[in-house]
């Protein structure tokens, strides 16, 4: 498997899903290969390695796969972010748009304590909407985001430049 020029030919894109017109990015053929998830984790992780992450947090549902691989290899916790709803225990909320529409998502109110070194991630970034209010929420409970890191980046979007206007370093294994 050589990474630097693989990743694209185990992510299929699947036209007009969710609804036509949209290509949809499709990641379970990475995370079905054994060579690709691995290499995939291993290359997302690799710029952290010293950077003393102490928490990794994914964005449901994706993030959850990717983050909780991460989270191992960096020795390092876990946080899910979640659609709101989903989580038992005291929370703070963010809204955030969508397509059409607003959602809103959480996150334990006492999932990262102040100053923790926290490393966000998910699969996809696009608008960057979703992880603007990941974001959000983690520096609302003192987390110092080390950067976020995404599979695949649509970069027409412009969510990679909302994060770094918002003073996160962004990266991603496919363009
Ligand atoms: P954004 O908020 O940046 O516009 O959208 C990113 C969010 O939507 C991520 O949580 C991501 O999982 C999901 N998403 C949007 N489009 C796609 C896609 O084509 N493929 C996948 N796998 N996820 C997508």
């Amino acid at each position: 498997f050589d990474a630097s020029s693989d990743f694209h030919d185990v992510i299929r894109t699947i036209p007009d899903y969710p609804k036509p017109g949209i290509m949809f990015r499709d990641i379970t053929t990475l995370l079905a290969s054994p060579e690709a998830f691995r290499s995939a984790v291993d290359t997302m992780v690799a710029p952290y390695r010293s950077e003393g992450v102490a928490l990794v947090a994914g964005i449901e549902a994706r993030g959850f796969i990717l983050g909780g691989a991460m989270s191992h290899q960096l020795a390092a916790g876990f946080v899910p972010i979640r659609k709101k709803g989903k989580l038992p225990h005291e929370t703070i909320r963010v809204a955030y748009s969508l397509e059409y529409g607003v959602d809103e998502m959480e996150v334990h109110r006492d999932a990262v304590a102040p100053g923790t070194r926290v490393l966000l991630t998910d699969d996809l970034i696009a608008t960057g909407g979703t992880a603007e209010a990941a974001v959000k929420l983690l520096r609302e409970l003192g987390a110092e985001i080390v950067g976020a890191c995404f599979v695949i980046d649509l970069p027409e979007l412009g969510g990679r430049r909302k994060l770094e206007a918002m003073g996160v370093s962004v990266k991603t294994l496919v363009a």
